[in-house]
Protein backbone atom coordinates (compact mmCIF):
# COMPACT_ATOMS: atom_id res chain seq x y z
CA UNK A 1 0.00 0.00 0.00
CA UNK A 2 2.98 2.62 0.36
CA UNK A 3 3.13 2.41 -3.30
CA UNK A 4 -0.46 3.06 -3.84
CA UNK A 5 0.67 6.28 -1.46
CA UNK A 6 3.49 7.29 -3.57
CA UNK A 7 1.60 7.27 -6.50
CA UNK A 8 -1.82 9.09 -5.41
CA UNK A 9 -1.70 11.86 -3.75
CA UNK A 10 -4.16 14.54 -2.83
CA UNK A 11 -3.93 18.15 -2.48
CA UNK A 12 -6.03 20.55 -0.28
CA UNK A 13 -5.89 24.68 -1.30
CA UNK A 14 -7.09 27.46 0.15
CA UNK A 15 -8.23 29.98 -2.34
CA UNK A 16 -9.61 32.56 0.08
CA UNK A 17 -11.23 32.80 3.39
CA UNK A 18 -13.11 35.24 5.72
CA UNK A 19 -14.34 35.47 8.95
CA UNK A 20 -17.49 33.18 9.76
CA UNK A 21 -19.67 32.60 12.79
CA UNK A 22 -18.50 29.93 15.61
CA UNK A 23 -15.67 28.34 16.80
CA UNK A 24 -13.60 25.30 16.74
CA UNK A 25 -15.07 21.84 18.28
CA UNK A 26 -10.84 20.61 18.61
CA UNK A 27 -9.20 24.10 20.12
CA UNK A 28 -11.95 26.62 20.32
CA UNK A 29 -10.43 29.18 18.00
CA UNK A 30 -12.45 30.91 15.46
CA UNK A 31 -13.98 29.59 12.35
CA UNK A 32 -13.46 31.02 8.57
CA UNK A 33 -15.83 30.24 5.91
CA UNK A 34 -12.88 28.83 3.27
CA UNK A 35 -13.02 28.20 -1.00
CA UNK A 36 -10.98 25.35 -0.77
CA UNK A 37 -9.77 23.62 -4.15
CA UNK A 38 -8.91 19.56 -4.11
CA UNK A 39 -6.95 17.93 -6.89
CA UNK A 40 -5.81 14.48 -6.81
CA UNK A 41 -3.56 13.12 -8.79
CA UNK A 42 -2.07 9.83 -10.37
CA UNK A 43 1.59 9.29 -10.97
CA UNK A 44 1.92 13.65 -10.95
CA UNK A 45 -0.55 14.08 -13.44
CA UNK A 46 -3.77 15.63 -11.96
CA UNK A 47 -7.16 13.61 -13.07
CA UNK A 48 -9.68 15.15 -10.65
CA UNK A 49 -10.29 18.38 -9.34
CA UNK A 50 -12.68 20.04 -7.38
CA UNK A 51 -13.56 23.48 -5.47
CA UNK A 52 -15.57 23.56 -2.97
CA UNK A 53 -16.48 25.52 0.21
CA UNK A 54 -16.02 24.82 3.87
CA UNK A 55 -16.21 26.20 7.17
CA UNK A 56 -12.85 25.48 8.55
CA UNK A 57 -10.50 26.53 11.67
CA UNK A 58 -8.02 29.10 11.45
CA UNK A 59 -6.02 27.59 13.77
CA UNK A 60 -5.36 23.73 13.46
CA UNK A 61 -7.46 23.66 10.00
CA UNK A 62 -9.56 20.93 10.57
CA UNK A 63 -13.32 21.00 8.38
CA UNK A 64 -15.77 21.52 10.89
CA UNK A 65 -18.47 21.78 7.89
CA UNK A 66 -18.65 21.98 4.14
CA UNK A 67 -20.71 22.51 1.12
CA UNK A 68 -20.94 20.98 -2.28
ZN1 LIG B 1 -9.20 24.24 15.63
Amino acid sequence: MVCFCFLVDQKRKIKGSKPAAGTCSRCGCGARIADMKTSTRFCLIPIYCRSWRAIICCFCGSVLKSYR
